[in-house]
């Protein structure tokens, strides 16, 4: 059976930790790896504006990682969280959100909003994932109608297709590996010490062979029942870890 895993860098924006960005691109240049990078367009989150900017325009920086082909996504608008839902979220993990219990009206200005950002830098965007996975029906019905059709988040072992979405699952947060399917590893660089960079160093050089791109991913886009089934059991399995939390 069919093993790939991805990586996933959040939180890519002006102010952000250079200094481990850096470290990690060395990281994936050597193993030729092209991670996932979500963007935020318009960062406002107070806590991520407390990290330094780098001495050259942000946007040229994207434009070059993507000529790398590594693939930019839109992580959010401005990430700041002005909502908190109780599972009335879409992956019903619940919590802050973006976008969550906004109207349908307002959940589109703000994706409009950072999608300009991204069209006035000649930067096209199809996938998108929440901040905090917080998302709803209306930020589906809202991203369709902005022509973005594709989720880098959700459950299950193999990317599918629902509510004319394509979803790209993203179940752990910590290196685990499970031996079949495609998984998605998020990885936050902002929150990374030497220690975690050693351990995430340690993960990349024994599973390069394994991690494939965001393109290898989503063409492996099944609906088949034995799928369904396994994102039914992850999501029960993870709703339950994150309540226990
Ligand atoms: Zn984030």
């Amino acid at each position: 059976m069919f093993t790939g895993f991805l990586i996933r860098l959040d939180d890519i924006a002006e102010n952000m930790d250079w200094d481990m960005m850096e470290k990690a691109t060395d990281l994936f240049d050597k193993f030729n790896i092209k991670p996932i990078l979500g963007i935020i367009p318009n960062n406002k989150d107070p806590e991520l504006l407390n990290y330094p900017k780098k001495n050259i325009e942000f946007w040229d920086q994207v434009r070059a990682w993507k000529q790398k082909g590594w693939e930019i996504a839109m992580h959010g608008n401005n990430h700041v969280y002005d909502k908190i839902c109780s599972k009335t979220d879409y992956l019903g993990l619940g919590g802050s959100s973006e976008f969550c219990d906004h109207t349908y009206e307002e959940q589109y200005k703000k994706l409009k909003e950072g999608l300009e950002k991204f069209n006035s830098e000649n930067i096209k965007i199809k996938i998108f994932f929440a901040p905090n996975h917080t998302f709803d029906k209306n930020t589906i019905l809202a991203l369709k109608k902005c022509g973005i059709n594709q989720i880098l988040d959700g459950y299950g072992l193999m990317p599918y297709e629902e509510n004319g979405m394509q979803f790209v699952p993203q179940l752990f947060y910590k290196l685990y590996t499970v031996p079949f399917g495609v998984q998605t590893f998020q990885i936050h660089l902002n929150y990374f010490k030497q220690k975690d960079f050693e351990e995430f160093e340690k993960f990349i050089k024994s599973n390069s062979k394994k991690i494939i791109t965001y393109e290898q991913a989503i063409s492996k886009l099944t609906n088949n029942l034995q799928h369904k089934i396994i994102r039914m059991v992850s999501k029960k399995a993870l709703q339950l870890k994150r309540s226990i939390w």
